[in-house]
């Protein structure tokens, strides 16, 4: 992503208990029957209570009935085929900002309490690890943002959008939220006629009975619940060809379809520029989907990045930054999308090469020298270490502040750590090491030590001690090649705005 993220929520690290679901199989027995639902997580050191353990997701089929209107909650059926990886007495979804009105698993009615933010299900017999288990949640969910609760649904002017990362999937529907546990995706979106629905994937269906429509989408590729996308409203879906014959579908309000078609018409280069710096775009369709909402942010949502409409009619913007920030998101679909964090940790792998080929795109096709930017990045960089914490070691998102995780450490910041890798050991290695790393990632996870571990493989040096360096060093190491290079006193108390553009960051 992004700007500004949604969560204004407290974390709820104090409610967190470590997975002791199967601590003793004898304690487990005799305190079965009164043991408090308690919320699980799977130890995430930056949201320790996302995840669950004792399952592995393979699949979401999630139904939504949209009311005609974005302030009122929508029905919703959630149904998980999950396969255990432990003995289960309970298990635990993520879930909280819609009313539970009945849970089943493998077809028979089951009990379920909340905790925290979990559902805690309780089947009428205890699962056996290493089986299949189909969990039905029939439930509402809530579109209206609170307090506690801002992000996932997104209300748009006509309809709504999604923004689920990082943590903000089980405000929509229950799940394994955490990027770590990837699964298929179908969508069924039932709307009043005259509304659009578009979901991540290939559209599957849309029939119409009486006065409403279903759509139905489902994904080719594994996703991870915080870039699922269903925008519902008064839209008009643009169809086109990418590279080698690649789907394309952009979703964007009727009225302003024509002026932004110009915009629109340049993703096919992007993409055909990107396939030329890493190799194959990872997904089975591509588009942009351009909401009229004040996100503050834009989202690389899983083969349908989501963009601010303003974006494209703020005439203050250039055009050029803002291709930039179309081939960010771009970017993202190879970079955390096909290949995605194993822990909240790994995100700057995510957005230092969203960062990465922004700059690299500007500076080839709009003459923004890359080396400019970073030296501007290393300046700052003492700074951004102080407030953030180091790329690899962020600090845990601020209670109250919207920013999250999502700071320049982990942009800018990181993106001076793949050129300092670059600088290191020259640029045929590294672009070979990019290709390699999208490559055998696909489809899957990945941790920041995978990317230590190739690049050492494919520069043929042992890069430990280098990566140890920029990515845990509370202060930035000397930039190889650039001895003048200075970092600048770290503010104390520094905002965490980043240092480029005239949005605060994406
Ligand atoms: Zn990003």
């Amino acid at each position: 992503m992004l700007l500004t993220p949604r969560s204004r929520r407290t974390p709820r690290i104090s409610r967190h208990r470590k997975a002791a679901l199967l601590a003793s199989a004898v304690s487990v027995c005799l305190l079965a029957a009164a043991a408090p639902a308690e919320p699980l997580g799977i130890g995430d050191r930056l949201y320790p209570y996302l995840g669950n353990p004792g399952y592995d997701v393979a699949s979401y089929d999630l139904s939504f009935t949209y009311p005609g209107r974005n302030d009122k909650p929508l029905d919703a059926v959630t149904t998980i085929d999950a396969w255990t990886t432990a003995d289960l007495e309970h298990l635990n979804l993520d879930f909280t900002h819609g009313t539970v009105r009945s849970v089943e698993v493998d077809g028979r009615p089951a009990d379920f309490a909340e905790a925290g933010e979990d559902l805690v299900v309780t089947p009428d017999h205890p699962l056996s690890e290493g089986s299949w288990t189909r969990i039905t949640v029939r439930h509402t969910s809530d579109p209206v943002p609170t307090k506690d609760h801002d992000g996932g649904w997104v209300q748009t002017t006509d309809g709504l959008a999604m923004a689920n990362q990082a943590d903000a999937a089980h405000l929509v529907f229950p799940c394994n939220d955490h990027p770590s546990d990837k699964a298929m995706f179908t969508f069924h979106i039932t709307a009043p006629n005259g509304y659009t629905a578009v979901a991540n994937g290939l559209p599957a269906g849309a029939d119409r009975v009486g006065k409403t429509t279903t759509w139905t989408y489902r994904t080719q590729h594994p996703m991870a619940t915080e870039l699922a996308q269903v925008s519902i409203g008064r839209s008009a879906v643009l169809h086109r060809e990418g590279p080698h014959g690649l789907p394309m579908r952009d979703v964007v309000p009727s009225a302003d379809a024509k002026a932004l078609e110009p915009w629109l018409a340049k993703t096919p280069d992007q993409i055909a520029w990107m396939e030329s710096k890493v190799g194959p775009y990872p997904f089975e369709t591509y588009g942009v989907l351009m909401a009229q909402a004040s996100t503050g942010f834009e989202l690389e949502t899983q083969t349908l990045s989501l963009f601010e409409k303003n974006l494209f009619t703020e005439p203050a913007y250039p055009q050029w930054y803002i291709e930039s920030i179309m081939v960010h998101e771009l970017s993202h679909q190879w970079f955390g999308d096909s290949v995605s964090p194993r822990a909240w940790s790994d995100v700057w792998l995510n957005e230092g090469h969203a960062t990465w080929y922004e700059e690299l795109y500007a500076e080839e096709t709009a003459h923004r020298p890359m080396e400019d930017r970073m030296k501007a990045a290393y300046s700052a960089s003492d700074s951004w270490r102080e407030a953030g914490g180091p790329p690899a070691r962020p600090k845990p998102p601020t209670p109250g502040q919207k920013i999250g995780i999502f700071r320049p450490n982990v942009y800018d910041g990181a993106a001076l750590v793949l050129y300092a890798l670059r600088q290191q050991i020259g640029r045929p290695a590294f672009e070979r090491l990019e290709r390699l790393w999208v490559r055998t990632h696909r489809d899957s996870t990945a941790t920041t030590a995978d990317f230590v571990r190739l690049a050492s493989a494919v520069s043929g040096r042992d890069l430990r001690g280098f990566f140890q360096d920029w990515l845990y060093g509370e202060k930035t190491p000397p930039m190889p090649g650039h001895p003048d290079w200075k970092p600048t006193a770290p503010v104390k108390d520094a905002e965490p705005a980043t240092s480029a553009g005239s949005r605060s960051a994406r």
